[in-house]
């Protein structure tokens, strides 16, 4: 089935979730703020009868989020104050980060970005006029929401602008679409990708081994196959992964596949997501474990994004 056929059958209904699941509903959030959002493929992985279950955990809207707790807030990033136009934002020097869009293949419970005004439109006009301007840019992060939600042919004049701008040398994608829809990673994808002129990197999001799949996994190969580096990221989540083999499996896994642990985040204080959290000392007590058991490029950065900082702040190595 073609990957937009697959979406529109994604989860949006708590009631028809629960059923799934076989919760009572009245034990999930009854009136989200981030609204449920989750591919079928995800819901089959889940865990029935139980809110336990780390995908669970991850997407599905439990009554916690409501709680409001000092030093969570909506844009813990201040993503805001670092626009330099409504889909352009710079924080690092001579990268920029473009907001292609504002949708999801699944809604992360945690995003600390799920209170983004984002632009209703699809223009890019004025960004890509920017990035043209600045020739300290190197780089173009495209991230969103997902910039794999975009059709083919925007993400295509999306890269043909970019890769018009003799500066830029790298087009980075930041995505989580090929854990929930993999089947995005289609022939016309990875023709658009192969034709691209600059070197392209993948950094996709993944923070339970569960997530990973054979699917998942092929998908990713034939995106490395044309010479693009894929990259993990990961959150570290309370009662997801918090915990030693959890995290080994997860990085392992991704090692083996050729996808190289490169960020562990701390968690981002949005509003919501306080039951998320894991104290900084447990993240180095985890990280400094792995060290002494994976080999050095499977054991990723723990960092944290301190708003204003010149780079993410180094936790541990
Ligand atoms: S896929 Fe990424 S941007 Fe979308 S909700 Fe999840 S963390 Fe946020």
């Amino acid at each position: 089935m073609p990957w937009r056929e697959i979406q529109r059958t994604n989860f949006r209904k708590l009631s028809c979730l629960a059923a799934f699941l076989e919760l009572d509903p009245k034990a999930l959030s009854q009136n989200p703020r981030f609204s449920l959002n989750l591919p079928k493929r995800l819901a089959k992985k889940m865990a029935k009868q139980t809110l336990q279950d780390p995908l669970v955990r991850q997407f599905v809207p439990l009554p916690e989020e409501e709680k409001v707790i000092p030093g969570y807030s909506l844009d813990p990033v201040q993503d805001a104050s670092f626009c330099k136009a409504s889909k352009l934002l710079q924080k690092y020097e001579g990268r920029a980060l473009l907001l292609t869009n504002s949708a999801c293949a699944m809604h992360c419970r945690y995003c600390f970005r799920q209170n983004f005004d984002y632009a209703p439109n699809l223009e890019y006009t004025e960004e890509i006029a920017l990035i043209q301007k600045d020739p300290s840019l190197q780089e173009v992060i495209l991230s969103g929401g997902d910039p794999l939600s975009l059709s083919d042919r925007i993400l295509k004049q999306l890269l043909d602008s970019l890769s018009a701008i003799p500066h830029i040398k790298l087009i980075r994608f930041h995505t989580r679409f090929p854990i929930g829809i993999p089947e995005r990673i289609d022939s016309s994808f990875l023709h658009l990708l192969e034709n691209c002129p600059k070197q392209i990197v993948f950094v996709i999001h993944a923070n339970h081994p569960n997530e990973f799949d054979s699917d998942v996994f092929a998908a990713l190969k034939s995106v490395q196959k044309l010479g693009i580096p894929v990259l993990l990221q990961s959150i570290l989540l309370k009662d997801i992964n918090d915990d030693f083999l959890t995290l080994k499996h997860l990085f392992e896994n991704s090692a083996y596949n050729g996808i190289i642990p490169y960020y562990l985040h701390q968690l981002d204080r949005v509003s919501g997501a306080a039951h998320f959290d894991v104290p900084i000392e447990r993240g180095k007590m985890l990280i400094e474990k792995l060290r002494k058991s994976l080999p050095g490029y499977a054991v990723p950065h723990y960092v944290q994004e301190v708003p204003g900082e010149k780079s993410k702040t180094l936790i541990a190595l």
